[in-house]
């Protein structure tokens, strides 16, 4: 695996590969990998000729309370996790390289509109802006054929998705399965904040999202039930915890919904201390669907 830090090296190494006709698939990461991240990089492995796996923490997309100077790193063991996958490329652009002119002089910015009102936006202002933003630098650098996100965060998906189409990149996203561990706590970099106490009480979230999508499935259609099916489920298996949202929404415009009749998105954010987990399920109204 080649690591390059310099956009010009990124560049020339981008076209080699585009002459010799190689498809790219791209992996953005901000680093201190696990396996929902391997799991992004094997399916890029699998539809493409090259994969391409960036690390970069994007100071823009931390708010100043947040956890931007906390963040773990641990580069070596990234490299080697990725070499592991089969990525070809590691591009690790520093701050200079993604702001030319310095973070707060970045002028023009991709903004998300009503995608970023709800859920993740209302309690993170300027967040999906950031990430939308580096994420088309990153675009724009790597130029990639396919480009791979985790389901666990679906609005950023959702955002980047829409990017895409109303920009007209010429590249497909691929939205991947979220990689759990047994207890079903999502798999996510912060984890490693959780004390001993909070992390057996952190499975509350997706026991939470089970429980709201088995509420619909057995034909409840009042979004409002179905949050407090949740909220109830979190507020008991998690006392230590502080719910941010639950929330049910429509999977494309994130906007809420009332009524239940079509394919749903539950949503949880929650605090323990200052750590703040995500999680989130697709439902069907569909009764013979998972
Ligand atoms: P991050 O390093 O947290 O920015 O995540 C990089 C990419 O990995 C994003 O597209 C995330 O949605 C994805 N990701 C994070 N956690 C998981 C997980 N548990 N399963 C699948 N993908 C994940």
């Amino acid at each position: 695996m080649e690591v390059v830090s310099d956009v010009g090296a990124l560049r020339e190494r981008v076209r080699g590969i585009r002459c010799r006709g190689g498809s790219i698939g791209l992996v953005p990461t901000m680093g201190y990998l696990h396996d929902g991240h391997v799991r992004l990089a094997a399916e890029a492995r699998a539809e493409n000729d090259y994969v391409i796996a960036s690390i970069y923490l994007n100071p823009t997309q931390f708010g100043p309370n947040e956890d931007l100077a906390s963040y773990p790193r641990e580069l070596s063991r990234d490299e080697d996790i990725l070499r592991t996958a089969g990525v070809d490329v590691l591009f690790l652009p520093d701050t200079e390289t993604m702001y030319p002119d310095g973070p707060t002089q970045q002028t023009i910015w991709v903004e998300p509109g009503s995608l970023a009102e709800h859920l993740c936006g209302a309690s993170r202002p300027g967040h999906f802006q950031a990430v939308a933003t580096v994420v088309a630098k990153l675009f724009n650098m790597v130029q990639p054929d396919r480009a791979y996100f985790g389901q666990k965060d679906a609005q950023q998906a959702a955002i980047i998705a829409r990017m895409v189409r109303d920009l007209a990149f010429p590249l497909e996203i691929r939205i991947v399965e979220t990689v759990r561990e047994k207890d079903g706590l999502a798999l996510s970099s912060r984890n490693v904040y959780l004390s001993r106490e909070e992390r057996p009480q952190a499975a509350a979230l997706s026991r939470a999202l089970a429980a709201g999508r088995a509420a619909i499935q057995s034909g409840e259609r009042d979004a409002r039930q179905v949050e407090a099916v949740m909220r109830a489920r979190i507020t008991k298996g998690a006392p230590r915890s502080r719910i941010d949202y639950v929330a049910v929404v429509d999977p494309v415009s994130l906007q809420p919904v009332d009524r239940i009749d079509r394919e749903a998105l539950l949503a949880v954010a929650v605090y323990f201390g200052t750590t703040r987990l995500i999680d989130n399920t697709l439902a069907s109204t569909d009764r013979k669907a998972a």
